[in-house]
């Protein structure tokens, strides 16, 4: 067996490989530089024509840029008129923007169980979780797997409940054929660089209700408005009025032009994400103790992450000690997520430790391998090869693979 960089042999690679990263050509670099002297470097046309990019590419009528993804899940708590007494059902295992938008709006997050095969939230555990004072959920699309969107839909329906989608993963995905933005009533895209395309930093909310894009540009402008038919009375051409307390939350044009020209290789950026996970299931599928990434027949990931676990009989080295071996070979792997209940900022609120007894499961055996668009055949392999290599030798009775 060969010797393990952690035990002191030859690690598969000489230079540690990221889990995610962008991807910016020449022609992102020349829209930049271009939008940079155009005139306009904030609140200009960039903006709209980017909104009109994602909104075309999801089939939806309108989009709202925003300066992040979580500024965006805030505006779209607001709009979905959140506060104090309501409460908002989300999975634990997601970033920790998912549910702390609802604390911004005085809400109370509601944690529910993911489902122990998709590790997304179970719509079994959320319809249990579900009071008088429930009024959203935020279903996140969880390593860019959709949610089982017709089950909340039907929660929806019955109980009077807006759906937020948290798509920060799964901008590009199908569920059940249909694009991901026309499945919820809002649709959050994220554009952080490790995403699916890039705005540096930026995100998006997407959606076919008017009102509630009306709610999403003013919230995004100091609640701000000078649209003369929103207006209470108007004293003039330089009038406008504070509707709302609205926050400073606008994307640059500089942002909008990049994430525009990102828009243009989106379908290849996912066709590739979907080729190394098909390679990356291929060689794992048969490893004993391995769990690779179960997918719904409904669904079609854009791949965000690509999550192994790493069955605790199988492994009983643990998890950091695998994380160590991956770390010292060079393959730069991740956790995503650290339940979001067990967090202390969420202690201090009174949520109890170790709630959702799939998600602790989930927590103890999971690691997340690189996937990103530019990645080599050669690091793809590279990571093929440090599984093997690791697997093979911390797998209880160790046979040769
Ligand atoms: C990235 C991400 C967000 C939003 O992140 P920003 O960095 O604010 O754009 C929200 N939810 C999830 C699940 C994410 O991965």
């Amino acid at each position: 067996m060969e010797k393990l960089a952690l035990h002191g042999g030859q690690p598969v690679r000489s230079q540690m490989l990221q889990y995610g990263q962008q991807w910016i050509n020449e022609t992102d670099v020349e829209a930049v530089v271009k939008s940079l002297t155009s005139g306009y470097i904030t609140q200009g046309p960039a903006i709209e024509l980017f909104e009109k990019a994602v909104a075309d590419y999801a089939g939806v009528k309108y989009a709202v840029a925003f300066s992040s993804g979580t500024a965006a899940l805030h505006g779209a708590c607001f709009a979905a008129g959140i506060g104090e007494g309501d409460e908002v059902i989300t999975t634990p295992i997601t970033f920790v923007a998912s549910s702390n938008c609802v604390l911004y709006q005085g809400g109370k997050p509601v944690f529910a169980d993911i489902d122990a095969t998709t590790y997304n939230l179970c719509p079994h555990d959320t319809e249990r979780k579900i009071t008088e004072h429930t009024k959203a959920i935020v279903a996140v699309d969880f390593t860019g797997q959709p949610v089982q969107m017709e089950r909340f839909r039907d929660l929806a329906n019955r109980h009077g409940l807006i759906i937020i989608q948290d798509a920060a993963h799964s901008l590009g995905a199908l569920y059940d054929g249909k694009k991901i933005g026309t499945l919820a009533d809002m649709t959050m895209f994220s554009f952080h660089p490790l995403k699916h395309v890039t705005t540096a930093e930026g995100g998006m909310i997407v959606t076919d209700n008017e009102e509630f894009y009306q709610k999403l540009v003013l919230f995004r402008s100091h609640g701000i408005t000078k649209d003369p038919e929103l207006l209470n009375q108007n004293d003039g051409p330089w009038y406008y009025e504070m509707q709302a307390l609205g926050y400073h939350y606008r994307m640059t044009d500089l942002q909008a032009s990049l994430g525009t020209s990102q828009m243009n290789r989106l379908d290849e950026f996912v066709t590739r994400r979907r080729e190394i996970a098909a390679l990356y299931t291929e060689a794992f599928r048969d490893i004993p103790g391995i769990v690779v990434p179960y997918q719904l027949e409904k669904a079609n990931s854009s791949w965000h992450l690509y999550v192994l676990r790493f069955d605790k009989k199988s492994y009983p080295v643990g998890r950091k000690e695998l994380f160590n071996a991956y770390r010292a070979e060079n393959i730069g792997v991740h956790v995503h997520y650290i339940p979001v209940y067990n967090q202390p900022y969420y202690q201090e609120l009174g949520y109890a430790q170790g709630q959702c007894a799939n998600a602790e499961s989930y927590y103890e055996e999971a690691l997340t391998l690189p996937l990103f668009p530019k990645m080599t055949d050669q690091d793809v392999q590279d990571v093929i090869d440090a599984t093997k290599k690791i697997v093979g030798s911390f797998r209880k009775n160790p046979v040769s693979i």
